[in-house]
């Protein structure tokens, strides 16, 4: 998730790292750390907070080496602090790995380290992968065989780079499911997640593949597959600039992130579906499960779009484990004295974990001994460490001011604590078996929608000048309505509303004519019928009509003016898909009226003040 550089050459490595480093800062990060292989030995340097610090010790002490790692984390497992820093190490402190990704099989893998007589000093994930490394060294294999046949153990997703003090003259990286560059330079070479960390030094570069490591020596490089096979690369030249290379060759990291969610949705359930049982296993909840199942009511406490996010865990909670659920924004349920059981379960959830209102109102509800869980994206947060427990998104840093892979991650936690409560409680087996299926199908079917950008970009030039927008929809997708015109409001500057789409004729319908577009928000499924009436009584009305339908449904097309087709999934899924063309909608309108995008006026992405 975060980054890794490494050098070998005959210059000194250590201004390379950290210059590479301070290229991939903006990206958020809560550490960072080195590992160098000097003229006599190996030297390992680390702290919590920002690469400048790192710089300033490094300096101090003269270090210096010609090959040598860095990394900055974005902690998945285990707080932000020196420790859990990269790179981790074996015992004799001669071998460093630094490692994006999350091992999810570490559990086991450390255990088994554990009874060979490894210990452990972190709490990472990541920390399994030295000492599994030194385990086959052990055995006399050298290191690039070590490394390969350790990768063979681990499941999950990595890029990797390592050194060992006893073969001085290579790195090892390695990836799945994790970016991995190969820099090549003349008589050095370099290794990065991300060509921005040294396009500095060369423009030819190799990308590695899945299932594919890389031995680099200064003058030469080989690549292998996990499977001992050799293969050829080809050598690409970087043409992109920096900027471009930054954004992921969107033109916004709102697009980048938007674009991402195939694979921040997967990383969000990576390793938590039990598909055979058809529940959930999330080993934050693990400690509370017992009270968490047996809560007489939840109350889900958020602001602005994870406020939307739990709105729809409201519908999941009632309809599947039937707790009562109530939904409060965080700076009401703070002032207003609520009333907390010490049965009830009060539920967290930011992408930051730092919005000053939540917390106060998580503060205020410990106070009152409810059972306090959080649902956050970054780890060691405030709100993560003030929570009695809770489950991380795992959606990966998020740079543009307006959330969009941080909510869809919010709503496959969601989900996943409804599995696994649901399952203690009245679900099937085969009604669990069939969620976890449609989970699984998440990322695939996202991967259809945002292939419909080129279509949605058309409906934006035909709506950029509208002044105003309605967004309507029922049941579950009436928080994507509100999240939808939120995304509008907060990038475009356009006013937008979400109202549920039967309340229309209580107020909203008043406003509707030929220059008010009506998103309305329309899959096939129970309320359909319903959502079809509200329709005709806009177009009675001369509005213009833009339909989020699933792509079953082929009557829809002549009753409205745009037609964005989506596939189905079930119910309490749909809004992780109806909300994809929405985020893109906003998007392409605020491109085409020129804004700035990623940092709109007067928002902050991470609100720490009430
Ligand atoms: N899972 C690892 C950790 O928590 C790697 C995080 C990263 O990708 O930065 O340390």
């Amino acid at each position: 998730m975060c980054g890794i550089v490494g050098y070998i050459g005959e210059k000194n490595s250590v201004p390379i790292l950290i210059n590479g480093l301070k290229r991939l800062e903006y990206r958020g990060y809560d550490s960072a750390g080195l590992g160098i292989l000097t003229n006599s030995h190996s030297v390992v340097i680390k702290n919590k907070g920002k690469v400048s610090l790192l710089e300033e010790r490094v300096e101090k002490s003269n270090l210096s080496g010609k090959v040598g790692i860095g990394h900055t984390r974005w902690a998945t497992h285990g707080v932000p602090n020196e420790t859990n820093a990269h790179p981790h190490y074996n015992s004799s402190k001669n071998l460093f790995v630094i490692h994006n990704g999350i091992i999810e099989n570490f559990r086991t893998l450390k255990k088994g380290l554990e009874k060979l007589g490894y210990e452990f000093q972190t709490e990472t994930d990541s920390e399994v992968l030295p000492h599994l490394i030194d385990s086959f060294l052990k055995k006399g294999y050298p290191l690039f065989k070590a490394v390969r046949l350790a990768l063979t153990e681990v499941e999950g997703t990595y890029g990797i780079a390592v050194i060992y003090e006893n073969e001085p003259d290579k790195i090892v990286a390695a990836r799945k499911g994790s970016p991995l560059v190969i820099g090549l330079g003349d008589n050095e070479n370099f290794v990065a997640s991300d060509v921005s960390a040294i396009l500095a030094h060369t423009k030819q570069v190799i990308y590695l593949e899945d299932g594919e490591l890389v031995e680099v020596y200064k003058d030469k490089f080989i690549v292998k597959t996990i499977s001992d096979a050799e293969i050829e690369k080809e050598v690409h030249e970087i043409s992109m600039t920096l900027d471009e290379i930054d954004k992921g060759g969107f033109s916004h990291f709102m697009l980048k992130e938007i674009m991402e969610q195939p694979e921040t949705i997967n990383n969000s359930m990576r390793g938590r579906i039990l598909y055979d049982k058809g529940t959930a296993i999330l080993g934050g909840l693990t400690d509370v499960l017992g009270r968490l199942v047996n809560s007489k009511r939840i109350i889900i406490t958020a602001c602005g779009t994870s406020w939307h996010a739990g709105l729809v865990g409201e519908y999941m909670f009632e309809q599947f484990c039937r707790i009562p659920t109530e939904v409060e924004y965080a700076s009401e349920f703070r002032y207003r004295n609520p009333i907390i059981n010490q049965d009830d379960a009060i539920l967290f959830i930011s992408q930051s974990g730092e919005t000053a209102d939540t917390l106060a109102a998580l503060r205020e509800a410990k106070l009152k001994g409810a059972l306090v869980l959080g649902i956050c994206n970054v780890v060691g947060s405030s709100i993560a460490r003030e929570t009695m427990a809770g489950v991380y998104t795992h959606a990966g840093p998020e740079i543009g001011v307006a959330s969009t892979k941080a909510f869809t991650s919010q709503l496959v936690v969601l989900s996943l604590i409804t599995l696994l409560v649901a399952r203690r409680k009245n679900m099937s087996q085969a009604e669990g078996i069939s969620i976890a299926e449609e989970l699984m199908a998440l990322p695939d079917k996202i991967n259809k929608i945002l292939k419909l950008n080129d279509q949605i970009e058309q409906i934006a030039s035909e709506f950029k000048d509208a002044n105003n927008f309605l967004y309507l929809g029922r049941g579950y997708n009436f928080p994507v309505a509100l999240e939808g015109a939120l995304k509008l409001k907060e990038i475009s500057y356009i006013h937008a509303e979400g109202y549920p789409a039967a309340e229309m004729k209580h107020g909203p319908i008043a406003l509707i004519d030929e220059n008010m577009p009506v998103v309305f928000i329309a899959p096939k499924d129970s309320t359909y019928d319903k959502i079809i009436s509200n329709i005709e009584e806009v177009k009675a009305r001369g509005g213009r009509i833009i339909a989020i339908a699933t792509d079953n449904d082929n009557g829809i097309d002549e009753l409205v003016d745009y037609t964005i087709k989506v596939p189905s999934t079930i119910k309490m899924l749909m809004p992780i898909l109806t909300v994809i063309p929405l985020q893109l909608l906003a998007y392409q309108i605020a491109v085409k009226k020129g804004l700035n995008v990623d940092q709109p006026r007067n928002l902050a992405k991470s609100v720490t003040v009430e």
